[in-house]
């Protein structure tokens, strides 16, 4: 079967060749670990678990590597700032890998919520530190760097075709950049490889030697002179993904992914140093999914409009339904989160869990799974998916081995039951059960939300059934 993907590179479908035949590596930008990811994020992972579990339908042995950015990533994004994770450490009281570890758990917790395949790989960004002062230095030799007083630069005028990816002209670049202090640029788009324990910076817990690679994180800080004397400092943000995607998918691979909004700077900036450095084409396709929206405006953390997959399930939303939610919408375009269209998703989700539990085993349905892969095989078009789900499941043919098959790239849990216990409860309780339904039914979150925890503080669970019943279960440790 042919398969199609849009390339962000070159903006058009096209037919997808592997390197290998039957072989894919993937890369996929992942979390930086300085706050719990908010749904935004999850989108981009479900997408890049969508992408990996297509394609391992198709028949293809995939590797899929996802960075974890643990050191580097500055508040603006650019070249300037605070580092994200310093910032997260002052918060908290806690040191930056404290911090670093204690967000990836969460990253990985809500991962295993959300079905999402735990990546082949997931290498921190401070535990390659070697490798990537290996490519800087590569990139010295080769003259493509230069030297300010706070760090290491790429000099974005020696890479030819700079800006192929978001097809920006460098006159575009120049009138988009952000004016930054630092003047000693040579270009307005040249970026940080490594930046000095100086200035804003002076600081900086995370710190290595450049030359010798050594970890100083935990010495005796030297002054600002004698950091500058030994170019001690850390890594900028983009150079980790050319640094471990090579490591662990070659020089050049198949599919790296992200968000959109990394196509301008972040992967672009990827594309240079790695190309500069090997001399070949880093990465054949490029992917990249829209955001998720809340109130047509991007869910980030800087705007302050962002949910937690926590707050969803406090409102007793369950996580495999977010999931049906993105995967009901195209990836390449805008989806905008509203508690009403998640309801929609929940509900659907079990009803088709419903019909799944009532049929019988059978023989694999050839015909519905050529449709069903030749949707994923039409640039991941997951609503269509959907649909060949819904038409089999409603059809005379339908059974649950063809639907199961299905949930392998799904991963809806179509096969989940409940587990129901009616216990006793008060008279008193009763009747707060009847305004918690209520207050639902009127989406009064608060206070349906109150009486749940009013109920958890007596050792009482709720759990909400699909027809809308309450269920009262004890509260298990
Ligand atoms: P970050 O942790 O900020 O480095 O982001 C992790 C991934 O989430 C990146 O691929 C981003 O492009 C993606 N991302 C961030 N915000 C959103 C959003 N609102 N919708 C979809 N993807 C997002
Ligand atoms: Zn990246």
């Amino acid at each position: 079967m042919e398969i199609q993907f849009f390339n962000s590179l070159g903006r058009r479908k096209e037919s997808f060749i592997p390197l290998e035949k039957g072989k894919v590596g993937i890369y996929s930008c992942g979390p930086t670990v300085y706050a719990t990811p908010h749904i935004g994020n999850f989108r981009a992972f479900i997408f890049a678990d969508l992408l990996r579990r297509s394609l391992e339908f198709l028949g293809f042995a995939v590797k899929h590597v996802m960075n974890v950015t643990d050191v580097g990533h500055l508040v603006s994004d650019g070249n300037e700032g605070e580092d994200k994770l310093e910032k997260g450490a002052a918060r908290e009281g806690i040191s930056p890998l404290e911090v670093a570890r204690k967000y990836e758990d969460e990253f990985l917790r809500d991962l295993q919520k959300l079905n999402i395949l735990k990546p082949h790989q997931l290498p921190r960004a401070s535990e390659h530190i070697d490798e990537q002062i290996e490519l800087i230095k590569k990139l010295e030799s080769k003259g493509f760097t230069y030297e300010t007083s706070d760090g290491i630069y790429f000099d974005t005028s020696k890479f030819e075709n700079y800006g192929k990816l978001s097809g920006q002209k460098m006159e575009e670049k120049v009138a988009g950049a952000r004016v930054e202090v630092n003047s000693e640029k040579r270009n307005p788009a040249d970026f940080a490889l490594w930046k000095f324990c100086v200035g804003e910076n002076a600081n900086h817990v995370l710190r290595w030697d450049f030359e010798t690679a050594s970890d100083l994180s935990n010495k005796k800080q030297k002054s600002e002179i004698e950091n500058l004397k030994s170019k001690i400092g850390f890594p900028g943000w983009h150079l980790e993904c050319s640094a471990m995607s090579q490591k662990y998918l070659g020089e050049t691979f198949d599919i790296h992914t992200g968000g959109v909004d990394h196509i301008p700077v972040h992967h672009e900036n990827e594309i240079a140093q790695s190309e500069a450095a090997t001399g070949k084409k880093f990465v054949s396709y490029w992917l990249h999914n829209e955001f998720l929206t809340v109130d047509g405006g991007k869910m980030s953390k800087s705007l302050g409009n962002l949910f937690t997959l926590e707050d969803l399930q406090k409102k007793d939303f369950e996580p495999p339904a977010f999931r049906y939610f993105c995967l009901n919408s195209n990836y390449r375009g805008k989806l905008n989160f509203s508690w009403e269209a998640l309801t929609n998703a929940q509900n659907s989700l079990q009803n088709l869990r419903k019909i799944y539990q009532n049929l019988p085993d059978g023989a694999i349905d050839d015909a519905a799974v050529e449709k069903f892969g030749a949707a994923l095989a039409d640039d991941l078009n997951s609503p269509q998916a959907l649909a060949v789900v819904w038409d089999f499941a409603k059809s005379p043919a339908a059974n649950r081995t063809t639907l199961a098959k299905f949930d392998e790239v799904l991963g809806l849990d179509l096969g989940r039951v409940e587990k129901v216990e009616k216990i006793a409860i008060s008279a008193a309780q009763k009747k707060q059960l009847a305004i918690r339904k209520t207050a639902r039914a009127e989406k009064d979150f608060a206070k349906s939300d109150a009486i749940r925890d009013e109920f958890l503080a007596a050792g009482f669970e709720i759990e909400d059934a699909r027809d809308g019943e309450q269920i009262v279960k004890r509260k298990t440790a």
